[in-house]
């Protein structure tokens, strides 16, 4: 069945809600707001960017309420927290959205995702092996992305010129 027009992400919707209600806190058009912008932007955000981006929509939404907005999305399971080592905290989808890892370029910050069956598989056998039934996980792939290794290379490979410019006096003057 197609989607009626505004019926979109209905679903997180009624989650989030049920969450809201069930954690006694008020449905307030702030919220609403936040789930709408965090729902639409298909990234990897930290809770400042969200709050740039709701606030070009609302200019009274307050930096902690969209911090903790975020904290009710992730807790309703609809948003999922990602580290990629520079000391942020990012939020992503989670609801409806398949499993994904990351690598991440330490040179531009780029972030892939990517799947592999056989890397899952893997990992459910390794758990086995030792007995331990894993939650969750979050597999995270840090260096160089084809861009900067390109960069990197072709400043390697400079010729003579942009070599080091350390000039060797001849020694006969004075
Ligand atoms: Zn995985
Ligand atoms: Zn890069
Ligand atoms: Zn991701």
């Amino acid at each position: 069945m197609a989607k009626k027009k505004g019926e979109e992400f209905q679903q997180e919707k009624e989650i989030f809600l049920e969450h809201i209600q069930n954690a006694g806190l008020r449905r307030t058009s702030q919220r609403d707001l936040i789930l709408e912008i965090f729902l639409k932007t298909e990234e990897h955000l930290t809770s400042e960017d969200l709050y740039w981006l709701v606030q070009k929509k609302d200019p009274g939404v307050g930096q902690t309420t969209v911090y903790r907005t975020l904290k009710l999305l992730t807790e309703a399971g609809l948003a999922r927290e990602v580290r990629f080592g520079d000391g942020k905290t990012y939020y992503e989808h989670h609801y409806n959205h398949e499993h994904h890892d990351h690598m991440i370029c330490t040179e531009c910050g780029l972030v892939i995702e990517f799947f592999s069956a056989e890397i899952e598989e893997l990992q459910d056998k390794m758990a086995e092996k030792f007995g331990f039934t894993p939650t969750h996980h979050s597999l995270r792939m840090w260096g160089v992305c084809e861009a900067c290794g390109a960069r990197k290379r072709e400043l390697q490979s400079a010729p003579s010129g942009a070599q080091p410019r350390v000039r060797v006096k001849s020694g006969v003057a004075d």
